[in-house]
């Protein structure tokens, strides 16, 4: 039971546990199983709840997928979410399995154009209404809807924030409370900034605090330490997600990592420096999750990690993304992106696409291309 102070957030019942309020802290994870391999995705969600996992979150793309995760319901009693991509209306067949449903502002517009966020929002709630469900808006910096990025063209937070206060007034306006918000990011930095703003406009809502693509231990765990430390400490988050790179049979140390931290925050055990550094070279590696189309993917990301240590005092980001879904978005910002296909993985430098590797070749021309940057950033010698 923690003894932190919290901001007096509402409570949200998601299944059997209770998210804000004066409730603890709420420890999630996600599946990264092929959802559709029910044996595996039921075994990784009872490790999760074994080792102390509130909710368990599982991604479902196609009717396949819910077909699986029916079954999957059925198999485990943990408190089970579904993250929603760009198809909103599959939460009208997830619902009934699941607990709570986690839906992206920045993906509301890729489908049926003419129709307002509002509207949609409308048909989520009667739905999450109908099946008893909570609801999560899942705001992140990297995905902002494209009209608010434009409007804060020099503030990427301040967008992330005012979708997230903009998808609050829906809710409202619609009389439904049983939501949370959380603002992610890669970088701690605007994970902190992000959600303190957020907290000073709604003290009432609940925040799941997270930061995204947080990378291999222990790099993962430093990031995500610095951000909640930061904002647990002041009261503000009222569940947590630690998104690891991990192979499968760890998965649930996300778990074990934001118990940790946690337990560390309550009793004073502060171990962070209050600011990330933003003068070293960065990797940031998604957590993996079935979408993941190769499963070299995470040996990939540790390779990096070790290739690239000679250029750790570069001011450089790498990103390393595990499939076709979000890697070509979330890349966009990192000096060089990998994002891995079945056989091939793209390489980006920002927004550019540089071609298509295999999983042999990717990390000597990840080299040439780091070799580059820091050539064209290196003062030439007098
Ligand atoms: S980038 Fe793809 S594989 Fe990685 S966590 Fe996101 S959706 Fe899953």
């Amino acid at each position: 039971m923690t003894t932190t102070k919290r901001n007096a957030t509402r409570p949200v019942r998601v299944g059997s546990v209770t998210i804000g309020g004066d409730h603890p802290v709420a420890v999630q994870s996600m599946c990264a199983t092929r959802t559709q391999d029910v044996d595996a995705t039921v075994e990784q969600a009872e490790s999760i709840r074994k080792a102390g996992g509130d909710v368990v979150r599982v991604a479902v793309d196609n009717p396949r997928d819910v077909e699986a995760l029916a079954e999957v319901r059925r198999q485990t009693s943990a408190n089970l979410v579904v993250d929603l991509q760009e198809n909103y209306r599959l939460a009208a067949q997830v619902a009934p399995h699941v607990d709570k449903i986690r839906y992206n502002p920045g993906h509301l517009y890729h489908h049926e154009r003419e129709k307002s966020p509002a509207q949609k929002v409308a048909f989520l709630v009667d739905v999450a209404r109908e099946h008893d469900c909570a609801l999560r808006v899942g705001v992140n910096c990297g995905s902002v809807d494209p009209e608010l990025k434009a409007r804060y063209p020099e503030d990427d937070i301040q967008a992330m924030v005012e979708s997230a206060l903009e998808h609050c007034r829906i809710l409202d306006d619609l009389g439904f409370e049983r939501f949370v918000v959380s603002l992610k990011d890669s970088h701690p930095r605007k994970v902190i900034e992000g959600n303190r703003r957020f907290a000073e406009a709604r003290p009432d809502v609940p925040l799941h605090l997270g930061v995204t693509e947080a990378g291999i231990p222990p790099e993962g765990v430093i990031k995500t330490r610095v951000a909640f430390e930061q904002l647990i400490s002041r009261g503000v988050g009222d569940t947590i997600r630690v998104s690891l790179t991990l192979p499968n049979p760890r998965k649930y140390e996300e778990i074990v990592v934001g118990r940790q931290i946690l337990a560390d925050i309550d009793a004073g055990r502060f171990r962070s420096v209050p600011v990330f550094d933003d003068d070293k070279l960065n990797i940031i590696s998604c957590p993996s999750c079935s979408r993941v189309e190769n499963e070299r993917f995470v040996e990939l990301a540790e390779a990096v990690k070790e290739m690239t240590v000679y250029a750790e005092r570069h001011a450089l980001t790498i990103a390393v993304m595990g499939c076709r879904v979000n890697g070509p978005g979330e890349t966009d910002d990192a000096d060089l992106g990998l994002w891995c296909g079945p056989t091939h993985v793209n390489l980006k430098k920002r927004t550019e696409t540089v071609g298509a590797y295999t999983y042999d070749e990717i990390l000597p021309k990840l080299r040439q291309e780091l070799d580059q940057l820091i050539d064209a950033r290196t003062p030439a010698a007098v």
